[in-house]
């Protein structure tokens, strides 16, 4: 792009960060769900999304559920975590992650990020673990897989369970491995700001044989209903702790007109990726800012594009430009340990820089399946702008 070109789109629109969309057969297949007389959890669209996960991917159980955040409490409440054990996480990261553990009366002790990406550094987890360490809960960010195999090797050692935050990561994967099936068990997030998405909505998925059935009762209410339908067992009844996990039909009908198109999508944000990082190289090489870095045993799943700045200073100056030109990109997360409901609980001693760096550092381009090509060429240009008049 040259700079020639910087006014020829002044007429634009407004650009949103994101924006929900339908693929194909979202609307009918919610008709269909409502036609079919059944719209409450686990029919047939909800077997349908479960059927794709474990055929696609290989996942030995997954279990629809309202959100990622569910599935976390799902997880949290399969691991047996309680009052007095510690759970060991990135502190950048979104609140559920940490949220779902806390319930459950668990001391979270916050680990740091990668220098060169924002995934937990996995060489410093070991340091972390103590006599009540029960889980280890990764986080791959921006769909960007966490070193997994050293990190299951570690808790397989002690005993510990490993929880994937994999809110960000569908169809994304670990050498060959998908995301999602490498811990004991794993959340997947369909929030409307995700790559697949029917406005709530999440997934469980259960990796480790001994936790299936349990799950399942979880999922409905701490009752045996599935085994019950499945013709198990000739009554079912109350047997274990549990909540409303499951979605309606008609999310998981929204829900499987969009994995149906799955490829599609991928292929689509995949291409916006790319633009995004061959246009704005140039700009990295002279130190502005730093572009997303994959780790060679990891795969781009194209669920977001970050670029890190040297300070906050600067990243404030990006985010103010762009919003004149009414383009908006944003910035998350606070650290966790130092928020105002968790620092108390945080030891001071323990700064996490690399953590504390991406939540001032780091801002999220506009990133969705319909931004189209002139949207995309015209927030290149307002940035290439924003460094015009420097160079
Ligand atoms: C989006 C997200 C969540 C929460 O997902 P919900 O479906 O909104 O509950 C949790 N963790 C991470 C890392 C996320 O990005």
């Amino acid at each position: 792009m040259t700079s020639s070109h910087s006014h020829q789109h002044s007429q634009q629109s407004a650009i949103p960060f994101n924006k929900p969309y339908l693929i194909g057969n979202e609307i009918a297949y919610i008709r269909e769900a409502v036609e079919s007389g059944k719209i409450s959890g686990n029919g047939m669209f909800t077997q349908k999304c479960h059927h794709f996960f474990e055929s696609t991917y290989h996942f030995p159980k997954v279990l629809l559920t309202s959100s990622c955040t569910d599935a976390l409490e799902m997880a949290a409440i399969l691991t047996n975590v309680g009052a007095g054990d510690e759970v060991i996480m990135p502190s950048y990261t979104f609140v559920s992650t940490a949220n779902a553990f806390v319930l459950r009366g668990a001391k979270i002790i916050f680990a740091d990020s990668n220098a060169l990406e924002p995934n937990i550094d996995a060489e410093q987890i070991a340091a972390l673990i103590t006599p009540r360490t029960k889980a280890i809960v990764v986080v791959h960010y921006a769909g960007v897989a966490c070193d997994m195999q050293p990190i299951m090797d570690l808790a397989n050692k002690h005993g510990i369970w490993v929880v994937e935050d994999a809110a960000q990561a569908i169809d994304s994967f670990y050498y060959d491995r998908p995301l999602g099936g490498i811990g004991h068990l794993a959340a997947f997030s369909f929030h409307e700001t995700k790559n697949i998405i029917s406005g709530e909505g999440g997934m469980l998925v259960v990796n480790d044989p001994q936790l299936l059935k349990r799950s399942e009762i979880i999922w409905e209410k701490g009752t045996n209903r599935s085994a019950f339908f499945r013709g198990e067992v000739d009554k079912y009844g109350w047997v274990d702790v549990g909540s409303s996990f499951l979605p309606a039909e008609t999310i998981a009908a929204f829900l499987y007109a969009q994995l149906e198109k799955l490829d599609i999508i991928q292929t689509k944000r995949k291409q916006i990726w790319e633009t995004y990082y061959q246009n704005l190289q140039p700009l990295a090489q002279q130190g502005y800012f730093r572009l997303p870095h994959l780790p060679h045993y990891a795969t781009n799943n194209a669920h977001m594009f970050y670029l890190v700045f040297p300070d906050l200073e600067q990243r404030t100056h990006f985010i103010t430009q762009l919003r004149l030109h009414d383009i908006h990109a944003v910035f998350h997360y606070l650290s966790l340990h130092k928020s105002p409901f968790y620092s108390p609980h945080h030891n001071p001693q323990r700064t996490l820089v690399n953590c504390d760096h991406y939540a001032d550092c780091l801002v999220r381009l506009p990133m969705f399946y319909e931004l189209n090509d002139n949207q995309q060429q015209y927030i290149i240009e307002q940035i290439q702008q924003i460094y015009s008049t420097i160079n």
